[in-house]
């Protein structure tokens, strides 16, 4: 069942250590199915070196196990909880990435400083107001802050969740996000780093959306 999308997952996974976005067992990625609207999701404390696409685990929309013998991540109901309030978006990223992470434990917005992120996703990265952890109030928090159209978020004290139309593209902003926070910060050590002009954003923001790639 979903081989594809449990092989992007996995993949996914897998490349949250490698680019040095988590430690140990921590951070998650799942995808949705566009037709059926399962989710696939990491196992809860499995190391990621042994992920495997059978591993992933499927469920549905209320968090049902629908294939797999494992338990889902504990992060799953923050997950489900973006998919049923984002029709949108297929895929999501939890990281404690360090330099975003900063801004969380701050509660400091990432300013819309860096063009490469707000080509991306089309503005800074919003601050949640602080949440229970591994609950919907986390999920709720993060719904607030990016609204309809936002697609990451620092949570207050706690670490990062990204959105993409995939799991590929939850994970590319993940990515940026964390190469802008240290950059922003390298930055900062010299003076304030103000935000981009909002027109200028949502001009090359459109732009990036109908012309980069194939
Ligand atoms: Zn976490």
């Amino acid at each position: 069942m979903l081989e594809k999308l449990r092989e992007e997952v996995c993949a996914g996974n897998r490349e949250l250590p490698a680019n040095g976005l988590v430690v140990g067992t921590g951070g998650n990625v799942s995808g949705r199915d566009p037709d059926s609207g399962i989710v696939v999701i990491k196992p809860s404390g499995v190391s990621f070196d042994q992920l495997e696409p059978s591993s992933m685990v499927a469920v549905d929309s209320e968090g049902r196990v629908l294939e797999g013998d494992l338990k889902p991540s504990v992060d799953l109901g923050i997950h489900l909880y973006i998919y049923r309030h984002r029709p949108d978006v297929f895929g999501v990223v939890h990281t404690h990435s360090p330099y975003a992470t900063s801004f969380a434990v701050r509660g400091e917005d990432l300013p819309a400083a860096l063009t490469p992120l707000t080509h991306l996703i089309g503005s800074g990265v919003p601050c949640t107001r602080w949440a229970t952890p591994a609950a919907d109030d986390t999920g709720a928090a993060i719904i607030e802050a990016v609204g309809d159209s936002g697609l990451a978020a620092v949570v207050a004290r706690h670490g990062v969740f990204t959105m993409g139309r995939s799991a590929s593209e939850a994970l590319k902003v993940a990515l940026h996000v964390e190469e802008a926070a240290l950059t922003i910060r390298m930055a900062q050590l010299s003076g304030p780093v103000t935000a981009l002009p909002d027109e200028e954003i949502k001009r090359c923001f459109a732009w990036y959306r109908e012309s980069y790639g194939q």
